[in-house]
């Protein structure tokens, strides 16, 4: 729809205005006009009135009534605007009369502007002869005022209708800004609530319009793009979030794991053997820690080298991790090659029968090779000691007396298993 411009709006609303003060203006002067020809009428009869009066007296004082008559109906003829003219005598009868109307429609007023009178005197004696009437026509003076009267009308009713029509124009011109104001207050990017469509309109309002239509698409494209980029940048932190995770957890487990053998440090002992107390303690179960050290192992690494050392050491420690069947076992490499195992709620005799499996295991290499080289049978020693936690010891109590036992093992050749008894010379067991 091609609407019509603003611009052209307030043109027509100044011509409107100006055809409104130009009306109001013509309507003053037509009133001004009106009088002024009102007045010249009124001179111009007046001066007939003053002309015709002393020559009826002279005619009335010559007793001349048909000369009289005579110049009366010339002067009725001579001026078409004089509508009738009666001559009275002092006693008010009728001397002349001539009439171009009937009687009736002349109304004697003395405030009639078209009612003239004037006394006729003697011209020598000045004595009193009675009185002249003239009635005037106001045919022009009406047709004058009516045609004034219409125009005005007129001129008034068109700027009314132009007005009613600008008002409408300006009326509806708001309801669509008011309507374009309401959507972009309560426009929310989030929602894309911004239901207007583009508008055919090319005046100012519709430039608006588009203009404001092509923002909020914009407006939407971009928060569409931050949602895409939000989106990818939540991705992306999840990603690296996982692997920060990832990364952690190998940093915890290289921060409690031997390097070499790969079976918890002795950090990681020292730390899970408290909370295995304390649970222990809270449950009143057995607590069995195993300490387990390598026989005569200088000899392996005079022998075949440092590396077989190593070797033989990461073997070991995988044979002892194997060998564990419970879930809270735990194996930790105590220093150098000595190992340690706690386990919760088992019994000395239960922990004996696991030293025995991993020497069952160890038996079965009957040494080990590395770089073509091979070692002699490898033998291990064990001590166990097995305590209720309570407060009369400690974690540290379970570890010393384990030592103790694992002295005894070595004291008596080696590759046996030795049980810490209290108060009791210690037996030798396998
Ligand atoms: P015993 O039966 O009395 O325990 O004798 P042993 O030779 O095993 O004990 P000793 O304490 O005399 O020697 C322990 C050796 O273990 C000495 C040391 O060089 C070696 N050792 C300690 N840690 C490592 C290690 O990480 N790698 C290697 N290859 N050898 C180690
Ligand atoms: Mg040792
Ligand atoms: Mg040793």
């Amino acid at each position: 729809m091609r609407s019509i411009s603003i611009e052209l709006k307030i043109v027509v609303s100044i011509i409107v205005f100006t055809i409104f003060i130009v009306s109001l203006e013509r309507y003053q002067i037509s009133e001004n006009i009106i009088a002024q020809f009102v007045a010249s009428k009124k001179s111009k009869h007046t001066l007939l009135k003053e002309t015709i009066s002393p020559i009826i007296g002279l005619n009335l004082s010559l007793g001349l009534r048909s000369a009289n008559k005579e110049y009366l109906d010339q002067i009725m003829k001579q001026n078409a605007d004089l509508s009738s003219i009666k001559v009275l005598d002092p006693s008010g009868k009728t001397l002349y009369s001539s009439s171009k109307v009937s009687e009736q429609i002349l109304t004697k007023d003395p405030n009639d502007m078209n009612f003239f009178n004037k006394n006729i005197l003697d011209p020598v004696t000045a004595e009193n002869l009675g009185s002249v009437q003239l009635y005037f026509f106001d045919h022009e003076y009406q047709q004058v005022v009516e045609k004034n009267k219409e125009t005005t009308v007129k001129m008034f009713l068109l700027t009314f209708v132009l007005l009613l029509i600008f008002v409408a124009f300006v009326k509806r011109e708001f309801r669509h800004l008011k309507k374009l104001s309401r959507s972009v207050l309560s426009y929310d990017p989030k929602e894309n609530n911004f239901n207007l469509k583009h508008s055919p309109r090319t005046d100012e309002v519709g430039i608006i319009h588009n203009a404001i239509v092509s923002m909020v698409e914009k407006i939407n494209s971009h928060a569409k793009l931050l949602d895409d980029i939000n989106i990818s940048l939540e991705q992306k932190i999840k990603e690296r979030t996982q692997q920060l995770e990832d990364a952690n957890s190998k940093l915890k487990d290289l921060a409690i794991t031997d390097e070499l053998t790969q079976v918890a440090n002795r950090r990681h002992f020292t730390t899970h053997m408290k909370e295995i107390w304390e649970l222990a303690k809270r449950k009143n179960a057995v607590v069995s820690v195993i300490m387990c050290d390598i026989d005569h192992f200088k000899d392996v690494n005079d022998t075949y080298g440092h590396t077989m050392g190593d070797e033989v050491l990461k073997r070991i420690a995988k044979i002892m991790k194997d060998s564990l069947l419970r879930s809270t076992d735990f194996v930790a490499r105590f220093g150098g090659e000595e190992f340690v195992i706690i386990l919760y709620d088992t019994k000395t005799d239960q922990a004996k029968i696991l030293c025995e499996r991993i020497q069952s295991s160890l038996g079965k290499v009957h040494g080990f090779e590395l770089n073509g080289k091979k070692t002699g049978p490898v033998t291990l020693s064990f001590g166990i000691s097995s305590m209720i936690p309570d407060i009369d010891n400690s974690s540290d109590d379970a570890v010393r007396t384990a030592d103790i036992a694992l002295y005894q093992a070595k004291n008596n050749d080696r590759n046996c298993i030795e049980i810490y008894l209290e108060n009791r010379a210690q037996p030798r067991i396998g």
